[in-house]
């Protein structure tokens, strides 16, 4: 029979861990349909009852979000306008049944290149705290994930928390998805944009474009183009296709390479004209 442990606390998860080999469990929504069809043979270590690893908190000079913070507690968390763009991934992740039982840690950890929760923690230049029994350290999320479905993460260690420093300038956020129809969609392509407005002027660029590459992509030539712009409804304007640059997509049964780039494009200058028409 395999074995299910649910520990209360990171200390006994992480002991769990180190003593033997087992599966991490959060939401269980990535998980679970991954299994139909085949034995439930796993032994498996449910983090979702340790309470230190859900919630979000002001931690000074950063924003700590627990890995298993749900969707549905994002959304309702008391956060600045910063975090727009990442509540609006996570209002369009499955449906509510989804947001409440999916983690952002979840999100993170099964590194689909479709993961909407991966393009807005990049505009949001996020850390990612990984812990084991000798102690904890944090990573910049570029490079947590190392590629389709691989991440940094030892067998024996946790996601715990994802970092989101504070902005030095008055900072907004955006987030727009592509899918085949308006909800419950795999993602044909995502983006999501950061600006920092200081007199009118963006001082501090993110750009961020998922499924358009095994793993989601910031836009560095955009972002550079962009300091200095007045922040406008015109801001859109400024994307070029050479921006999209660092972005590879696949043909596959959700779209072709094509229509994923011409995506990639409507997509960032939407999010970017968003933003431009709100200073
Ligand atoms: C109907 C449906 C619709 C969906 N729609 C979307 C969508 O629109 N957009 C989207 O991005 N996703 C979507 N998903 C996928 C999924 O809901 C999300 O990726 C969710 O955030 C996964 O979180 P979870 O807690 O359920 O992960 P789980 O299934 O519990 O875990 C996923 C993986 O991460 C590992 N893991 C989880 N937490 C940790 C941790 N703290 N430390 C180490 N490893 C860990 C697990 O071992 C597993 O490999 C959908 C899923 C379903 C079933």
């Amino acid at each position: 029979m395999p074995r299910y442990l649910r520990p209360t606390s990171q200390s006994e998860a992480l002991a769990a861990l180190a003593q033997s080999k087992l599966t991490v469990l959060a939401g269980g929504t990535d998980y679970y349909p991954s299994k139909v069809g085949k034995p439930l043979a796993d032994d498996i270590l449910d983090v979702s009852a340790i309470a230190s690893l859900r919630g979000v908190r002001d931690a000074g000079d950063h924003w700590r979000i627990g890995a298993t913070t749900t969707w549905s507690d994002l959304i309702s968390a008391d956060l600045p306008p910063v975090f727009d763009g990442l509540k609006a991934a996570a209002r369009e992740i499955g449906g509510v049944q989804i947001q409440n039982a999916g983690t952002i840690g979840g999100n993170l950890c099964n590194a689909s290149p479709a993961a909407d929760g991966v393009p807005p923690l990049l505009a949001l230049d996020a850390r990612v705290e990984i812990a084991d029994l000798g102690g904890s350290a944090n990573v910049a999320l570029p490079d947590f994930i190392l590629g389709n479905r691989r991440t940094l993460l030892r067998q024996d260690q946790l996601l715990t928390a994802i970092l989101i420093p504070k902005p030095a300038f008055t900072a907004r956020s955006r987030f727009a998805k592509l899918g085949a129809r308006r909800y419950l969609v795999v993602s044909i392509v995502m983006a999501a944009a950061t600006l920092e407005v200081d007199a009118g002027r963006v001082r501090v660029a993110r750009v961020a474009v998922g499924a358009a590459s095994a793993v989601a992509q910031r836009l560095p030539l955009l972002e550079a183009a962009l300091i200095g712009q007045d922040c406008d409804a015109n801001l859109g304007e400024q994307v070029q296709a050479g921006h999209l640059l660092p972005l590879a997509p696949i043909d596959d049964v959700r779209a072709s390479r094509e229509y994923r780039l011409d995506g990639s494009l409507a997509l960032v200058r939407r999010v970017l004209a968003d933003l431009g028409a709100l200073a």
